[in-house]
């Protein structure tokens, strides 16, 4: 689910600066809290009770500014580019995606915003089965290069809602949604985003892409927490931080 209106079109370099200068925020705060180094021979490092309620109050304080700032670079670049998006509201033909390439800050921040809620055991449970169905089709595939690919649309095509997709066809967890569902949009009409039409000459999805600059900043916010090795994709990365800093295991 997107939401193309923007705050109106920006500049796109002062966009970037403006995202650049949320991530150094949140990346000078990340660094302060020192987590524990990458070490190889360790298992997925667990953060003592204090670290874990410093690293909650700087994502509470951060990550706000920080989806402003990258929303705000999305619509510059939106306006820069005058496509014409035809993303509405309710949509959600694209939420059957598997969701990959998630900082995993942004997968912590996202367990936080549900941790709470009634509905928890279930979205952990919709996403183990997510994980499970991109697992076992990836494992069909032959490892070479492009599996990882042939597999995320072969999962598509499966058409397995997120499990944050709420009844009405919205985002359940729109404010914390990650950049990944964030940048995708499309210039065709909803149904050649569903199913087999997906590949259909008539689909014109695009993703808004960053400038290296903000990619490489984004690697070096991510690096802070590269000890708790949660993984890029959403619904494991969700599994992850549940095990680290959630209720269940
Ligand atoms: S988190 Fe799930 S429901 Fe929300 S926008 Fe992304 S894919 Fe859609």
């Amino acid at each position: 689910m997107k939401n193309p209106e923007g705050p109106g079109a920006r500049g796109v370099e002062e966009a970037v600066r403006g995202f650049l200068e949320a991530v150094a925020a949140l990346e000078s705060d990340l660094r302060g809290l020192a987590l524990p180094s990458t070490d190889p021979s360790s298992v997925p490092s667990e953060i003592s009770g204090l670290k874990y309620e410093r690293l909650r109050a700087v994502l509470a304080v951060r990550m706000q500014a920080f989806y402003a700032a990258y929303d705000g670079f999305v619509h510059a670049a939106l306006a820069e580019e005058a496509r014409p998006v035809t993303c509405s509201s309710g949509c959600a033909a694209c939420c059957r995606h598997f969701v990959s390439s998630v900082e995993p800050f942004e997968i912590v921040a996202l367990h936080e915003a549900i941790k709470d809620r009634e509905d928890y055991p279930d979205l952990l449970f919709a996403s183990h089965k997510n994980a499970l169905a991109y697992e076992k089709i990836l494992e069909a595939e032959n490892p070479d290069d492009e599996a990882p690919d042939r597999a995320l649309h072969r999962y598509f095509l499966k058409g397995r809602p997120c499990p944050f997709l709420a009844k009405d066809g919205s985002c359940g967890v729109y404010e914390a949604r990650p950049m990944s569902c964030r940048m995708f949009f499309a210039e065709s009409p909803a149904r050649f985003c569903a199913g087999k039409a997906i590949v259909s000459p008539w689909n014109r999805n695009f993703q808004i892409e960053l400038p290296d600059v903000a990619e490489e900043a984004l690697a070096r916010c991510s690096q802070h927490l590269a000890a708790l090795e949660i993984p890029e994709d959403l619904f494991p990365g969700v599994l992850a931080a549940n095990a680290l800093f959630g209720q269940y295991s």
